[in-house]
């Protein structure tokens, strides 16, 4: 038995910290890297969170699928970290389809077991966001205390703009 206290903030990537295209996929630019580009208050509001343990979980089934490399995935995430002043602690990224059954793909919950195991996470007191259904079910499965949805975790729905 191992004593675990942290607390900590898994997020999703697209749609939470990063704008998607129109197949909720990453956005791919002319010469075929990944864009990064926040989305609105992502930048202010994680920022004095810096101190706490943050990742970030993804399904990335367009690396299966061939539209993407890991290796691509992985340098986006470089940015997003250096972007945000390098408050991300680590990352999971699954690579693979729905019929593939991994234990990784949300809703499932490895990807976040696994950075709670490795991080001594309490995963109780930790928090989730997410844009999706998918990311409340993967929190629920793994035991995560929290989810918040990115609109609200954000603050997107006071945003002129979105009205
Ligand atoms: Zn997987």
């Amino acid at each position: 038995m191992s004593s675990t206290n942290n607390s900590a903030l898994f997020c999703d990537l697209v749609g939470t910290l990063v704008k998607m295209d129109g197949r909720r996929q990453l956005p791919l630019g002319p010469n075929g890297q990944v864009k990064i580009e926040l989305m609105p208050r992502v930048r202010e509001t994680l920022a004095p969170m810096a101190d706490n343990l943050i990742f970030v979980v993804t399904n990335q089934a367009d690396i299966k699928r061939g539209r993407l490399t890991m290796a691509q995935v992985e340098c986006a995430l470089r940015e997003l970290n250096s972007t945000l002043g390098g408050i991300l602690r680590d990352h999971r990224i699954c690579p693979h389809e729905e019929k593939d059954a991994c234990p990784c793909r949300k809703p499932r919950a490895a990807m976040i077991t696994e950075l709670a195991a490795i991080y001594q996470i309490d995963l109780k007191a930790s928090t989730m966001v997410g844009d999706q259904a998918t990311d409340a079910e993967a929190a629920r499965n793994a035991g995560v205390g929290r989810f918040i949805y990115a609109h609200e975790f954000f603050g997107w729905n006071h945003l002129s703009s979105t009205r």
